[in-house]
């Protein structure tokens, strides 16, 4: 199949279901030609994911078994795939996890655990899974992750998930650095607010999607295609010198001073 990305192996990691950006970028990824091969984290996931894959057509695609919370997990998943494609062209850190009550009420009420674990999972994990999936990774290689406007400015209830969000945009540049060199490309996505599974563990969540259609210069909401789009520039040829970038794509609404 002829595309964007045409030949290339692209991991996306953290489909839970049809409503996930990650799924988003996937269905845009594989209108581009990409070979596509899947990261889940349990059960629940893997059954979506199934269902998802064959309703797709997108039969064959290979899907393994990830807990980014454990480093021998993501050098395991990797070494699975990197073993049977030729090459890992792109990778799709679409992960993210924080204790649904510390995403409410007062930032300084987080507990030492939810700050260790929002941080593990949600940025730690991309440091661990670039290490092990550039060690399949030639010139030309890029690597996404998923950010949010939280991780720049104090966003209501985010606060846990937003101080992770700034360590990751904060990791984005320095694994941009690190890899450079080799011609590997690593960036972020900022995203505007999309009703998913993670993103409903935010209280009043509906007041901030609300907020977002009513201000954002676009005025409505961003789909996960839209993320999709661009996610397979910044996985693409297309993107070649673009590192160390976090791209808004969230209909302007950054862009606001009030
Ligand atoms: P989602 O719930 O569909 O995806 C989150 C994924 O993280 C799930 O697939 C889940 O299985 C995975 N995950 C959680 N813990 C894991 C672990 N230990 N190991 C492996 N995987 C694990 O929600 P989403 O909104 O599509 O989230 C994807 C990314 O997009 C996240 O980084 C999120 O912060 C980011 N994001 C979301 C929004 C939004 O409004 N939904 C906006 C900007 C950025």
């Amino acid at each position: 199949m002829s595309g964007m990305l045409s030949d290339k192996n692209i991991v996306v990691m953290g489909v839970a279901n049809k409503w996930s950006i990650a799924w988003g970028i996937a269905e845009m990824c594989a209108e581009q030609g990409a070979n596509l091969i899947f990261t889940y984290f349990g059960e629940r996931s893997l059954k979506s994911l199934e269902k998802l894959i064959s309703d797709a057509g997108l039969e064959g695609a290979m899907m393994v078994s990830c807990d980014v919370s454990t480093d021998e997990d993501i050098e395991s998943a990797f070494k699975q795939i990197g073993e049977s494609v030729n090459g890992i062209h792109g990778v799709a850190h679409c992960i993210a996890h924080a204790n649904k009550d510390e995403l409410r009420g007062l930032y300084m009420d987080t507990s030492r655990e939810g700050f260790k674990m929002a941080q593990d999972i949600s940025a730690y994990s991309l440091v661990a899974v670039t290490k092990q999936a550039t060690k399949y990774m030639a010139e030309g290689a890029s690597v996404i992750t998923l950010s949010y406007l939280g991780g720049e400015r104090v966003v209501m209830n985010y606060n846990v998930m937003g101080v992770a969000k700034a360590a990751l945009e904060s990791s984005v540049k320095y694994l941009a650095h690190d890899l450079g060199p080799r011609g590997i490309r690593v960036n972020g996505i900022s995203a505007g607010p999309i009703k998913t599974l993670a993103a409903k563990g935010v209280g009043e969540f509906n007041e901030i999607g609300r907020y977002f259609k009513e201000k954002a210069p676009l005025r409505r909401l961003v789909t996960q295609r839209e993320v999709g789009n661009a996610a397979v520039f910044l996985l693409s040829d297309m993107g070649s010198a673009v590192t160390g970038e976090v791209m808004h794509v969230d209909c302007g609404f950054n862009i606001l001073g009030y």
